[in-house]
């Protein structure tokens, strides 16, 4: 089976990382856990955000319960390819954070070609996606998506997608994606 993951908020808690880095630089910041994009409800979003980027934030970041221990066991079995929106900027320092994982591919692509990459050149028989537009999308195109459902922004995912709740939850729910019954 080719699976396919997106990273923050999957496999790596980048709100957390992001929340941490604003005590530490005293940024005043309100986390609001219903939308989506940490740093879009900044005015100056795009400096925040490549300050959090330049700093040693992004090698740090820490895995999502259970989601490296989940994802190794099936990358011995399994093709694993990460695709991030990150800029190929940062591929380095996801690459450190990343270091214990086993996967096959990863790709930081950018906002803009990370739809594409997935559907036209990775063709997934599973997504895993946390991003709501994204879930509709690859389910429009055709892939067999999973997402967390412990982000309030993907409320009502469950139009396009099959939720899970831990990573402990997602051999199995694998098998029954590809299999089903
Ligand atoms: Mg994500």
């Amino acid at each position: 089976m080719k699976i396919c993951s997106d990273v923050d908020g999957v496999i790596l808690d980048y709100i957390q990382g992001f929340i941490d880095f604003t005590k530490r630089e005293n940024i005043p910041y309100t986390h609001n856990p219903e939308l989506y994009g940490v740093i879009r409800n900044f005015p100056d979003n795009f400096q925040v955000r490549d300050q959090f980027h330049a700093g040693d934030s992004l090698c740090r970041l820490n895995f999502i319960t259970g989601s490296l221990e989940t994802l190794n066991l099936l990358a011995s079995v399994h093709e694993l390819h990460l695709v991030t929106a990150l800029e190929p900027e940062q591929s380095l320092k996801r690459a450190e954070n990343l270091k214990t994982l086993n996967y096959d591919s990863l790709q930081c692509v950018g906002d803009q070609r990370k739809e594409q990459i997935i559907v036209e050149e990775l063709q997934p028989d599973v997504m895993i996606e946390d991003r709501p537009e994204l879930i509709e999308a690859f389910h429009l195109a055709g892939l067999k998506v999973i997402f967390p459902d412990w982000h309030p922004y993907t409320k009502g995912m469950e139009r396009f997608a099959t939720p899970f709740s831990c990573w402990e939850e997602v051999p199995d729910l694998l098998k029954q994606a590809v299999h089903p019954n």
